[in-house]
């Protein structure tokens, strides 16, 4: 059944300033970025969330900056800036890739990042990318800011350290993967308007050395996988047993054994657990083999 709206309400601050002090005097408030899952929510009448605090029109949110060492985006910067940034896919080609697989045009018009990120969902797109980058995200409030690793930030499903009063702010990769294989593939029911059943976005840096052959080794190795475990997460298990190995049948073999202990996938309606854990080691294997 649909929300009925007049029990909803939207407060609209003018600056981002504003934003944060409306928050602070009531951290119950929920941001309103793009608005892709919760107006979902909405018209589903699965919103109890009834008041709203617009942060769409922000520009302080939206933004790509670049540094020698760094890229910061804001945190309401949508899908299409993203997709079309060319600095981004100078640098991040897995995240352009993400951007490049959400949802629809239109839920990359309106999508923003830190609502992918927030909204905490396993199944995400751009979170694989982000932890396999080592991204480091900024948290904003009325009393000040402070900065974690991504991979601190999703506590339990849907659960997130965002604390009552903070809004995420920008998302930080370091500019340091020159060098780097990079594999992303998305599996879904079909390419457009799909949520993953499976997916991993993988970077992996090659010794020096032969061009060819077993002495080949891999020198480090970033496996982002989403819908594997009740968050995104980075496939550590598999990581470790990959690092400083040449690429055999043996090493992938071992591979695939680790993803295995550590997949615990989800069970839902797009797919079973089985099915996600299978498709994952065969895409791990296929980056392997692209190695
Ligand atoms: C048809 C359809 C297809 C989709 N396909 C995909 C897909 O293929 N892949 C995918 O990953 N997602 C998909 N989505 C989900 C959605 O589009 C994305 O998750 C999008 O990035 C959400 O961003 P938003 O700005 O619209 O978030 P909103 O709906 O505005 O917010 C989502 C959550 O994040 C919180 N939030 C947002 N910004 C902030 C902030 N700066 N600080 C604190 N909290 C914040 C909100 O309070 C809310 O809890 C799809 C959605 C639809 C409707």
């Amino acid at each position: 059944m649909r929300s009925n709206v007049a029990e909803y309400s939207l407060t609209q601050p003018i600056t981002l300033t504003e934003a944060l002090q409306t928050l602070a005097s009531d951290p119950t408030l929920t941001p309103l970025a793009g608005g892709t899952e919760l107006m979902v929510a909405l018209s589903a009448g699965r919103l109890p969330q009834k008041n709203l605090l617009s942060i769409n029109h922000l520009r302080e949110l939206r933004f790509i900056t670049t540094t020698p060492t760094d890229i910061t985006i804001g945190s309401g910067t949508t899908f299409t800036d993203i997709r079309y940034s060319e600095a981004i896919a100078a640098d991040f080609p897995l995240l352009t890739q993400a951007a490049s697989w959400t949802g629809s045009i239109a839920n990359q018009n309106r999508g923003t990042i830190g609502g992918n990120i927030v909204n905490g969902s396993p199944a995400a797109d751009s979170p694989p990318a982000l932890l396999a980058y080592d991204a480091t995200l900024t948290l904003i409030s009325a009393t000040g800011q402070r900065t974690m690793p991504y991979g601190d930030f999703h506590l339990s499903y849907k659960k997130t350290a965002l604390a009552p009063g903070e809004l995420l702010y920008s998302i930080s990769i370091p500019r340091s993967f020159a060098g780097y294989v990079s594999y992303a593939r998305k599996v879904g029911t079909r390419n457009a308007q799909a949520i993953s059943k499976v997916a991993l976005a993988c970077l992996a840096l090659m010794n020096e050395g032969p061009s060819s052959g077993p002495a080949r080794t891999i020198k480090d190795i970033r496996i982002g996988a989403a819908s594997l475990r009740e968050t995104p997460t980075r496939c550590t298990a598999a990581e470790q047993a990959l690092l400083n190995q040449p690429i055999t049948p043996v090493t992938i073999a071992a591979a695939r054994a680790a993803l295995a202990t550590e997949a615990r996938p989800i069970d839902d309606i797009r797919s079973t657990a089985k099915y996600r854990a299978a498709v994952a080691a065969n895409l791990l294997e296929q980056f392997l083999h692209s190695l």
